[in-house]
This record gives structure tokens, C-alpha cells and sequence, in this order.
């Protein structure tokens, strides 16, 4: 039987552990903390499939399949809009929508005054263009996680180690607080913490960790989409009967980084989410998280070293990427894959690229 290791116990992580054990792997989880405690426990959870490119369409579409036939998918469209006098992004939405419909993506660009009707909470006097994508949803990733860990763990499927820092001996041995454990495959799934981890076999990847913000305002009884709203730089999402707001890119050093959000970010995203709304929101818990990028804003997936292999890079977008994402990443290790996700082979990159960090929810291309 073929034995493989996953380093992160994410959305990714955890993804590419059940495809593995799936396919029949004898696997082990290692995670360094609890189950999601990286981003993925921060994270917004908002999963939609409408992306210009179509591999990215095609695997956020079957990452919503997965995620509704796990039956944890809240429905909700999710909308996208530019102001009056913001032409890039304006433009950006005027020529994105097309493509996406041609892939396929029940997308649309949907009239302001029909928006407003639709949601009267909705400020759209000044909106110059928007865009609703009808198959999108929430997922709280915390629940989602804790329920894919305990399903692998208890039907045995997988051997999940919390409170399990490791580092790498050599591509395929991974060195553990249990000691040292080779095998025939490694996953390093571990967030930002993925380019130290396999620099020390000798691997450079081109990543780098920037830091996102997000609050949780009280109770608002809101009827709104998920929403993006690309000139005022802030998108939300329902929950618990308020908003998940969130907006940001500031890149950090992922070993030194301030887990709570700044008063600067709370005033502003209140206030624009005041400009964009007709509600008085009011914050009930805020934190910060770290998100990768890389030079494309394409994630890293594939093979870096024989055997060893890395998922990292996504640009605020991992998590409604990640069962399809690992899937891919899982027929790979098992020598399976059928060369779908070559466009996000690591080696496209050298690793020591110079690149500043573009944060993921930006539509403008440039
Ligand atoms: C505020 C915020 C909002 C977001 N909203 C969304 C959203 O709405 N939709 C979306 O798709 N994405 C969103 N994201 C991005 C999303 O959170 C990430 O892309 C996704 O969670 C990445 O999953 P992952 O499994 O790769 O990483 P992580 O969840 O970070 O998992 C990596 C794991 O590796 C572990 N680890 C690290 N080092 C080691 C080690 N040495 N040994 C063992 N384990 C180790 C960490 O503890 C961690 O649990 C958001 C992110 C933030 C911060």
C-alpha cells in the first residue's frame, strides 16, 4: 500500500488526506496545532465558480459540487459592482462576465435599479456596473473542517496528528515530535509556512504571506448577496444574522504577524460598509489571517522534489478551491494525475523572484 504523508491540517490538507485515503493511501495527517487552525479557520468562507479563467471556473464549480453534496453549502448569489468613476474596475467587470459565460458560468451583469429592487438595503445610486453570480454560497470553514477531520479519523481513514509540528528530514521524511517517518509521497499543505518548510530540503518557492482583516458586526437582520464591492475595497458575506466583513493586503512576515485586526480596519470597513449599505453596523468580533500569493496569483500545486509535493498560493481564494484543488493534488501524489492543473506547476517559477504581493479579490488584471 502506498504511504503518504500531509503536512496541514486546512481545507487543502484535509481535502487531499480524504482523496488519498479514498484511493486507497495509507495516510497520515500531521498539523501542527488544531484542525484549521490556519487561515482556514479565519476565513470568510464565500465559494462561488465565477472565474474568467476556465480551470479556475471548472474547479470552483466542482468544489460547490462537493461542498453541497457534504450538504454544508448555504446558497447565496454573490455580486460584484464598481462605482461611478472607478473605470478600471468597471471595465475589468464589463469584460470579465463574457468570458465566464463562456465557460459555461451562470453569471450575469444585472441592471443597478433590478439590484436595488432586489435588495433594498443596498446602496446602487452611484453603482456604474455589477455583475451576480447565481451558483455561489457560504460555508463556515471552521464546522466544515472539524467535519471533514472527525469523519477521516473516526472511519480510520486517516491517522490525524494535531499538535504536530514538523519539519522535513529529506523530500520524503518528515520529522515529527513521534520522531522521524518515511514515506513514499509528501504534502506540504501548511499555508505560508509551506516555502520554510521545504527550503530545508533545499526547495525555494516563489510565495509570499500577506495579512487580511475581517470583523463580524452584530445582529443586522440584512438581506443582502454576498457582495464585492471593487471600489470601496470590501466584500461581505451573511453570518449569524450580521455581516462577515473583510478587506486587505499587507504583507507580513508570516513568523511575526498581529492575529487581531487593527481599529484602523474596523473604522474604515464600517465605515464603507456604511456607504454601501443603508444599515448602521456595529462590530461584534474582528481578527486577522494570513493569506499566500505569488507572482501570477495562481496557487503552487504539484511535485517540487521526487516525491515531495506542495498546494500553497491562493490568493485569498483557497478555500473555495480546495476540494477540487485537492483531489488534483492527491491523483498526482498517487501517480494519477492527468496533467489538469499543469498551469499551476511550481516550476514555472525559479523561486526567488522579486514580486509585490497583488491581493486576491482585485479584478484588474494589470
Ligand atoms: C480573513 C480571511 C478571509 C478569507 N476568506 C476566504 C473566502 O471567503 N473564500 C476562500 O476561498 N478563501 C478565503 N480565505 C483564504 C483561505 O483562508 C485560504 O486560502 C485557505 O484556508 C487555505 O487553506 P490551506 O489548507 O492551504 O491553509 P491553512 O488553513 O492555513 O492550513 C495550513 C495548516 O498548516 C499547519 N502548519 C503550518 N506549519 C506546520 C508545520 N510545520 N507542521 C504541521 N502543520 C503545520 C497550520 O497550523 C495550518 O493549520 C480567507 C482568508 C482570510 C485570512
Amino acid at each position: 500500500m502506498t504511504r503518504v504523508a500531509v503536512v496541514g491540517g486546512g481545507a487543502v490538507g484535509l481535502a487531499a488526506a480524504r482523496h488519498l485515503a479514498d484511493a486507497g493511501a495509507d495516510v497520515v495527517l500531521y498539523e501542527r496545532g488544531g484542525i484549521a487552525s490556519g487561515s482556514t479557520g479565519r476565513a470568510a468562507g464565500i465559494c462561488y465558480d465565477a472565474f474568467a479563467e476556465d480551470l479556475d471556473a471548472a474547479i470552483g464549480a466542482e468544489s460547490l459540487r462537493r461542498f453541497r453534496e457534504l450538504g454544508v453549502l448555504t446558497e447565496c448569489p454573490y455580486v460584484w459592482l464598481a462605482r461611478e468613476g472607478d473605470d478600471a474596475n468597471a471595465d475589468a467587470i464589463r469584460e470579465q462576465v463574457p468570458r465566464m459565460q463562456a465557460h459555461g458560468r451562470n453569471v450575469e451583469l444585472v441592471d443597478p435599479e433590478a439590484l436595488a429592487d432586489r435588495y433594498p438595503q443596498l446602496r446602487t445610486d452611484d453603482v456604474a456596473v455589477a455583475a451576480i453570480a447565481h451558483e455561489a454560497g457560504h460555508v463556515d470553514p471552521g464546522a466544515y473542517a472539524a467535519l471533514v477531520a472527525d469523519e477521516l479519523d473516526s472511519a480510520a481513514a486517516v491517522d490525524v496528528r494535531t499538535d504536530a509540528p514538523v519539519a522535513l528530514d529529506d523530500p520524503t521524511t518528515v520529522d515529527s515530535p513521534t520522531g522521524a517517518e518515511s514515506f513514499d509521497a509528501v504534502l506540504v499543505a501548511a499555508g505560508p509556512e509551506t516555502k520554510p518548510i521545504v527550503a530545508d530540503v533545499g526547495v525555494s518557492l516563489a510565495l509570499k504571506a500577506y495579512r487580511a482583516q475581517a470583523l463580524v458586526t452584530e445582529s443586522l437582520h440584512a438581506t443582502l448577496p454576498m457582495t464585492y464591492d471593487a471600489t470601496q475595497h470590501v466584500y461581505w458575506r451573511p453570518r449569524d444574522g450580521g455581516l462577515f466583513v473583510g478587506d486587505g493586503a499587507h504583507p507580513v512576515d508570516p513568523g511575526d504577524w498581529d492575529r487581531q485586526a487593527d481599529d484602523s480596519f474596523l473604522e474604515s470597513a464600517l465605515e464603507r460598509l456604511r456607504a454601501a449599505t443603508t444599515l448602521a453596523p456595529r462590530v461584534d468580533r474582528s481578527w486577522a489571517g494570513l493569506c499566500t500569493a505569488t507572482p501570477d496569483r495562481d496557487p503552487l500545486l504539484g511535485e517540487v522534489a521526487d516525491g515531495l509535493f506542495v498546494a500553497s498560493g491562493w490568493h485569498g481564494h483557497g478555500f473555495m478551491r480546495s476540494p477540487a484543488m485537492g483531489e488534483r493534488v492527491a491523483a498526482q501524489m498517487l501517480g494519477d494525475g492527468d496533467g489538469s492543473v499543469a498551469h499551476y506547476d511550481p516550476d514555472r517559477f525559479d523561486g526567488d523572484e522579486e514580486f509585490a504581493v497583488v491581493e486576491g479579490m482585485t479584478l484588474d488584471e494589470d
